[in-house]
């Protein structure tokens, strides 16, 4: 059966809206342990920082913008999944590029290290600092600097928030190119540095092909300027995908140009209940063939990510319980010609028995209230307990494996759930259990990241290495590769002082 919720196409505003950011950061007062007991880490020789050091930033940033009372650096030292705890003591709050500059300078100088910290959504502890790292925010680097209603070429600063620029690209007839469950928190800056994915990557691709130039500046205070807004620029190296995804370990992205492709006029989204895995792949491969160029997301739910969420959050769903089900959602220039197709893929695939039941909406409503139960499934997690959380990509036939697998191992004391974009091969696995314990943590790691290996898969599809995976990282890169990273690096970076502990193991 599909319900068809129609009241004329029209453009969606999802709004993901910090309250399921805020429901899930706050759903346990507890505090986490700290970082460096719970993994055992040791602090590397850096400077400690001194009276005379708050002076200097104080008199490049004013007063307001050094914080250094304790309860108001604590957010900035916790991470929105409550894994890691970091003891910075400072948090500065540069404006300008030039700010940024002379901190890096001053900090390399007195070998003091940095956090480089955007929305503070990001899942793999990247973050947050680790001991006494200076937290270095860009909630004030917030300005939009242009946009090219043409050729869609966007301007703006790092620490705008996603969801603010996508309002305002809205209001000239164009989209970010990007969309995730943080939007109403992240920042671009932070999307830049984590490559984020997203839910609609399937149809815009990712960001090292919508970047399309970027300020950064390196560890010693030296700006790079490779802020173009140009779509062809083949002069020398491609400096600017050094900084995508490098997790600010590189150098510290200010300002970015950004392609924004074109406001859809129709948009369509479905939710689908299916009997098992075999049928969610074959309905994606159906989609493809049907919907084409409209396609815009395809996101896989098994039936315990939608149950936990709906009891947790408060939701409903608009069809029964099925074993997983499916969110698909079309972008399109022509609403008749995108219902015609869509209604031929659904009636189709109601009749071959792919889908059991369903429910199709075009009213921005509707829409939004499907979407949310898809983005709220992480914030739901955690009001249940502690969660462990894996993102990553496997082969299509093999996507689903793990997730039966670590049932079995861990057994009726964990809940494990998977959900995530299958247009990508990126599945999230969550494990929630009451609180934090090692021998848990021991079972799961890394066992996953074994099979993950041994199916070709990548141990992070999108959230990065961060803290809490560079010692899995050579899963997913040889050690011709991590010798390269390394160079770099030390090219970039020659002080270690950009995001120390992150990304790169100390053995490489
Ligand atoms: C509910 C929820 C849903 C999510 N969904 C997705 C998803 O679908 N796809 C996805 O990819 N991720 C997702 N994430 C993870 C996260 O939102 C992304 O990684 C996001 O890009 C992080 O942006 P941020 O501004 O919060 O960065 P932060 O978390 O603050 O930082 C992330 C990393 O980037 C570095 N960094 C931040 N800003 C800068 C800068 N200006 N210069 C240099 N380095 C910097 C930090 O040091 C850190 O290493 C989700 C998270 C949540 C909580």
């Amino acid at each position: 059966m599909i319900n068809m919720y129609n009241s004329g196409l029209s453009i969606v505003r999802y709004l993901a809206k910090s309250n399921i950011i805020v429901q899930g950061r706050y759903a346990s007062q507890a505090l986490p342990q700290l970082s460096s007991e719970k993994y055992d880490v040791k602090r590397k020789n850096f400077g400690t920082v001194q009276a005379a050091d708050i002076n200097y930033f104080k008199s490049i940033l004013s007063e307001q913008r050094v914080v250094t009372d304790e309860s108001d650096v604590l957010p900035f030292n916790i991470d929105w999944i409550k894994n890691c705890r970091g003891q910075s003591k400072v948090v500065l709050k540069p404006k300008t590029t030039e700010e940024v500059s002379k901190i890096l300078a001053y900090c390399n100088e007195k070998r003091l290290a940095v956090c480089p910290q955007g929305g503070n959504t990001g899942l793999v502890g990247g973050s947050v600092p680790v001991f006494d790292e200076i937290v270095l925010s860009f909630m004030l680097m917030n300005k939009i600097i242009s946009l090219d209603e043409i050729s869609g070429a966007l301007v703006c600063e790092a620490g705008c928030i996603l969801e603010n620029v996508d309002n305002y690209v809205r209001n000239h007839n164009l989209i970010m190119p990007l969309d995730l469950g943080a939007k109403g928190t992240c920042h671009v800056g932070g999307n830049v540095s984590t490559n984020a994915g997203g839910l609609r990557l399937l149809r815009y691709g990712n960001l090292h092909g919508s970047l399309l130039g970027i300020e950064a500046v390196k560890a010693d205070g030296t700006v790079i300027d490779c802020l173009r807004s140009l779509k062809k620029d083949n002069t020398g190296y491609h400096l600017k995908h050094l900084f995508v995804g490098s997790e600010g370990t590189l150098g510290i992205v200010t300002k970015l140009a950004i392609h924004c492709p074109v406001l859809p006029k129709a948009v369509t989204v479905g939710f689908f209940g299916l009997e098992n895995f075999d049928n969610v792949l074959k309905l994606f491969k159906s989609a493809k063939s049907s919907l084409g160029e409209i396609l815009s997301a395809y996101e896989m739910m098994d039936n315990e990510s939608i149950r936990g969420t709906l009891r947790n959050m408060k939701l409903t769903s608009p069809i029964p319980e099925y074993p997983f089900y499916v969110l698909m959602e079309t972008h399109g220039s022509d609403a008749d010609h995108d219902t015609e197709k869509v209604n031929r893929f659904l009636s189709k695939e109601m009749d071959t028995g792919l889908i059991l039941n369903g429910t199709v909406a075009t009213e921005p409503g509707k829409i939004q209230a499907i979407w949310k139960i898809r983005e709220s499934i992480p914030a739901a997690c955690m009001m249940d307990g502690y969660v462990f959380c894996y993102d990553v990509s496997l082969p299509l036939a093999n996507y689903y494996q793990l997730v039966p697998m670590l049932r079995e191992r861990l057994g009726s004391n964990a809940s494990v759930i998977g959900f995530g974009h299958i247009g990508d091969g990126n599945i999230h696995i969550n494990v929630t259990i009451s609180d934090f314990d090692k021998e848990v943590l021991g079972v799961l790691e890394p066992f996953i990241f074994e099979e993950v290996s041994k199916l070709q898969g990548s141990v992070s599809a999108e959230h990065g290495i961060g803290f809490r995976k560079p010692q899995y990282i050579h899963y997913s890169k040889d050690r011709s590769a991590l010798g390269l990273m390394r160079d770099l690096k030390t090219l970039m970076d020659p002080n270690g002082i950009l995001n120390p502990y992150k990304v790169l193991p100390d053995d490489v």
